[in-house]
């Protein structure tokens, strides 16, 4: 079992699980026509943090959620500062715009599709 998954504590597990779920809105919205497959997880610990359900994502989406939990997981700050305060730019090229483009999509998603409750949820 891989030492990075041992860094997992209650904020990064909550974190883990918005990415997760902007990503998937995302992917749903964007990416109809792509070949899905799932999400695959190997640490009982991580699939806990994503709220031991199954995600369907395409293959860009995969990578960009695995890109994501690694960079979250391996974040050198304690506790963790909101990635875009952060002055540490610790994305790949590319991924940090893609990222960027996800939670803005899916953060208005969720707002126009009255669903408030779970911004609330995700960031107070
Ligand atoms: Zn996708």
């Amino acid at each position: 079992m891989p030492k990075i998954f041992e860094r997992l504590d209650k904020k990064k597990d909550k974190d883990i699980r918005v990415l997760a779920n902007f990503i998937s809105i995302f992917c749903r919205e964007n990416h109809q026509l792509e070949t899905k497959n799932v999400f695959s997880i190997k640490d009982a610990r991580l699939h806990n943090s994503l709220g031991n359900k199954d995600l369907v994502l395409c293959q860009d989406c995969r990578k960009l959620l695995s890109h994501g939990i690694a960079k979250l997981l391996l974040c050198p700050y304690d506790p963790k500062p909101m990635c875009k305060k952060c002055e540490t730019h610790c994305y790949a090229p590319g991924y940090r715009e893609r990222v960027r483009e996800v939670m803005r999509f899916s953060g208005l998603y969720l707002v126009k599709h009255g669903r408030l409750d779970l911004m609330v949820h995700y960031f107070f």
